[in-house]
């Protein structure tokens, strides 16, 4: 306070000090005049800078503050700091501001943030995209205004902060799962947290729909052994030719789940991750003979089977899997070719190098709606013939799972009624020159 009224009490007695000073030289009237004509000049000094201070108010920002004179420096500088440090504070507030945001952006879930009366306050761009709505435009509106469906009103009206919603949502690019979560917070706020679980809930039916197969494959066997097994001990005098019979049966059934077993393990292994891939040098045309003798004794002289081994090139890969692989695409062939039919086994090396591997058929055919879900687990396009050639709806999983190891991909050309042609192409990457004398490819159990 004494700085401030420092200035204007000195400038007063100044003038009062001037005035006295002046009174022998101007005389009574004359001072008198002096002093209302300083404290006039005095007065219009007060009055400019309070004009300017107005003025000011009017756009007040830190750049334009006025350069106060006199005492008004006292009220213009510290306006200016505080401005300053105000301007810093609401930098810092930003700076956290953008950061916050930011960090809401980046996150891969929908949050949204409800006031008091369900109304939004806050929502992060997932929100957007998953629940439609836009912060600009949504803010200050009832959440159950904008999401209608009835299981969400329900589940917030509900309360319940245990268990999340699942809620199917349509969207332009297809349907999609979300699991939502409210979280009460603050003074009767609410967060409402929105993820995606499409993949989820999509592995999850797989996994149901690969049990609910197994358990199918593996029930008709059993129910048919068990069904032997108990006429068997209801006879009283044994028929040996029923048994016989019987027992042959029980034999087909047991080898049935135990192919399945063993395509499961061998798939469980292809897919674990625990389990990479043993890369070795695999000669493919040794590999290609074996598989051509294999075929002889599977077609037992029903079909007409050639060996095309154009390429003498070696591979990069898995013995076992290869064989595994190459072995379920030549079964096939024999097993979907009737009696006659031709099979062709070729090993060649495709335009930009890539060695390719191939079998084909003039059997049955597949209907072009069938070849994209070939590979699918258990997917058949005749079940009971699938059955009766002791498939196990296996095959072609085992080797798009071993193409995949192998970076190679799988083509199917089909005409129904003529026959089918499966390629595995290979990268040339894997592609090794010829290794003389072929000894790699280990004998066919
Ligand atoms: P499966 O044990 O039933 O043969 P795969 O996975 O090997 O199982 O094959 C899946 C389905 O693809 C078969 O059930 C069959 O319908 C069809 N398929 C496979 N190979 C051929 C082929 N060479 N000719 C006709 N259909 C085939």
């Amino acid at each position: 306070m004494k700085s401030l009224w420092g200035r204007p009490f000195s400038t007063v007695v100044l003038i009062a000090l001037a005035s006295l000073l002046s009174w022998p030289i101007l005389g009574g009237r004359g001072a008198l005049m002096l002093l209302a004509a300083l404290l006039l000049a005095l007065l219009f000094h007060h009055l400019d800078n309070l004009t300017t201070l107005y003025r000011w108010l009017q756009n007040p920002r830190l750049d334009t503050v006025p350069i106060g004179s006199g005492s008004w420096e006292y009220v213009f500088s510290p306006l200016r700091r505080m401005l300053k440090r105000q301007k810093q504070s609401e930098a810092v507030l930003t700076a956290a501001l953008d950061r916050f945001q930011m960090a809401g952006a980046a996150l891969p879930d929908a949050v949204v943030i409800l006031d008091e009366g369900d109304r939004i306050e806050w929502c992060n761009p997932r929100a957007a995209d998953y629940f439609g709505l836009h912060l600009e435009r949504d803010r200050g509106q009832q959440i159950t205004y904008l999401l209608r469906q009835p299981q969400f009103v329900d589940h917030l009206e509900s309360g319940n902060t245990s268990e999340p919603l699942v809620l199917r949502m349509s969207r332009d690019d297809g349907e999609m799962m979300l699991a939502i979560q409210q979280v009460p917070y603050g003074d009767h706020q609410k967060l409402i947290l929105g993820r995606d679980i499409t993949r989820w809930e999509r592995l999850e039916t797989t996994r149901r729909d690969f049990v609910a197969n197994v358990s199918h494959e593996l029930r008709t066997p059993l129910t048919v052994v068990g069904g032997f097994l108990e006429t068997l001990e209801d006879m009283t005098t044994p028929d040996p030719e029923m048994t016989r019979r019987s027992l042959q049966l029980m034999m087909q059934q047991t080898s049935r789940m135990t192919r399945l077993v063993e395509d499961l393990l061998t798939l469980s292994r292809l897919e674990s991750t625990q389990n990479p891939l043993r890369e070795e040098d695999v000669s493919i045309p040794e590999l290609v003979r074996v598989l051509h003798q294999d075929a002889q004794i599977l077609s037992a002289g029903r079909h007409r089977l050639l060996l095309k081994p154009e390429s003498g090139d070696w591979l990069r890969g898995n013995t076992d899997e290869l064989r595994s692989a190459f072995g379920n695409l030549v079964s096939n062939a024999v097993r979907y070719t009737p009696e006659n039919g031709e099979i062709e086994i070729r090993w060649e090396l495709l335009a930009g190098n890539h060695p390719a591997f191939s079998v084909r058929d003039s059997g049955i055919g597949i209907e072009p709606q069938h070849i994209d879900r070939l590979t699918e687990r258990f997917y058949r396009v005749d079940r009971s013939r699938s059955r009766e050639t002791g498939g196990t709806g296996l095959g072609l999983a085992i080797v798009k799972h071993v193409l995949v190891r192998h970076q190679a991909r799988l083509e199917i050309q089909s005409t129904p009624g003529k026959g089918s042609t499966f390629s595995v192409i290979f990268p040339e990457t894997r592609r090794l020159p010829a290794k003389g004398q072929a000894v790699a490819a280990k004998e066919h159990a």
